[in-house]
């Protein structure tokens, strides 16, 4: 079977990564605005909300095909741990998605890739979809040790993770440079490191498992870039900050994949 017969195998999903924004009312107001642009969309749709808004978000769904995610999640059950939610909390508020190890937590909140690996095996036992984050920094590419730094990521993150659980992750692969930047990867560098996630999965887990595997690319993806780099054979997809905040963006960008 050709590369491209395998793209068709895997589902193409478009989420958006509000960050912190969006108050309730307005997290309202743009589902609203967004449901007519993404129905009957040929991809998944997800909206990745701050934890107030989810419950607005799942109530403001309801009807469509857009799913919900949170933007993190923590690795124990329940417990001691000020200010976190656990996966079974986002679960019981009807989020189906959480991003997991995104770059501004690594930078900012101390994620490492220990904690993404637990933080993945947690949505997973909980029933969560996680799109987990991989990525180099400007300097690692400068340095050319990109393909070192995503593959051991990758390989961190999948850690006691078995095939049948790693089946149901999706990896975002977004260059930090390219996160909030206006500067995107090119095409061509989305598909070499989306292919080299999928060369590493599939020696983690074989052939089968690693071409069912959904790969994102992110890093200020929009509507002008969008079509170019979803065309790619080993891109499904893309997480999306900044152009998911406008819904007329993210049903350009939401079409692109169709
Ligand atoms: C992101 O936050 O995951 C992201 C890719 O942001 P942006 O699209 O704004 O670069």
């Amino acid at each position: 079977m050709g590369e491209n017969m395998n793209k068709n195998l895997r589902k193409a999903v478009i989420a958006g990564n509000w960050k912190m924004n969006k108050t309730r009312g307005e997290a309202a107001a743009i589902i609203s605005a967004l449901k007519p642009l993404a129905s009957g969309a040929n991809c998944d749709v997800v909206i990745c909300v701050p934890f107030t808004a989810l419950e607005t978000a799942v109530e403001a769904v309801k009807g469509t095909a857009i799913k919900v995610g949170a933007q993190n999640v923590h690795f124990e059950a329940n417990g001691a741990y000020t200010g976190e939610i656990s996966a079974a909390m986002l679960k019981d508020i009807g989020a189906e998605y959480a991003i997991i190890g995104h770059s501004e937590r690594r930078q900012y909140f101390g994620e490492t890739d220990e904690t993404v690996n637990l933080r993945t095996k947690a949505a997973l036992n909980a029933g969560l979809i996680p799109i987990t984050c991989v990525g180099e920094l400007l300097s690692e590419r400068q340095a050319g040790i990109t393909e070192e730094v995503v593959s051991r990521q990758v390989k961190l993150a999948f850690a006691e993770i078995d095939a049948a659980q790693a089946a149901k992750v999706i990896v975002a692969y977004e260059p930090v440079w390219a996160i909030g930047t206006g500067e995107t990867a090119t095409a061509e560098q989305a598909q070499d490191a989306c292919k080299l996630i999928r060369d590493r999965l599939c020696g983690l887990y074989g052939k089968e498992i690693s071409d069912s595997i959904t790969i994102q690319y992110g890093g200020s993806m929009n509507p002008k870039n969008a079509a170019e780099l979803l065309a790619k054979t080993d891109v499904d997809g893309g997480l999306i900050g900044g152009a998911s905040l406008k819904a007329e963006d993210f049903g350009v960008i939401i079409g692109a994949a169709n």
